[in-house]
């Protein structure tokens, strides 16, 4: 069995961890949602097809990841959930 996923959302998904070690932000499951999502909205998808159990390795990640900047759409994206938090 193929699946075939868009990298991009694992790779905001990753971005949005390693911020959250430096940097204040709400990282609770609406914020980190809201995060991503505002992102993704700005950044290209990028589809891949892996077969079951496998996935993408973490160098394909960083070689696409210098291709595009997809820590400025998190940072970008934070300061919009951060103004206007959705959580209780
Ligand atoms: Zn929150």
């Amino acid at each position: 069995m193929c699946k075939m996923s868009n990298i991009m959302e694992q790779m905001v998904f990753n971005t949005i961890d390693d911020l959250a070690k430096d940097y204040e932000f709400c990282s609770c499951p609406q914020c980190r949602m809201d995060i991503a999502a505002l992102a993704l909205n700005r950044l290209p998808h990028h589809y891949v097809v892996t077969s079951r159990g496998e996935t993408y390795s973490r160098a394909n990640m960083l070689e696409l990841q210098n291709d595009v900047d997809i820590v400025s759409a998190v940072f970008a994206a934070i300061k919009i959930v951060r103004d206007k938090p959705r959580h209780l």
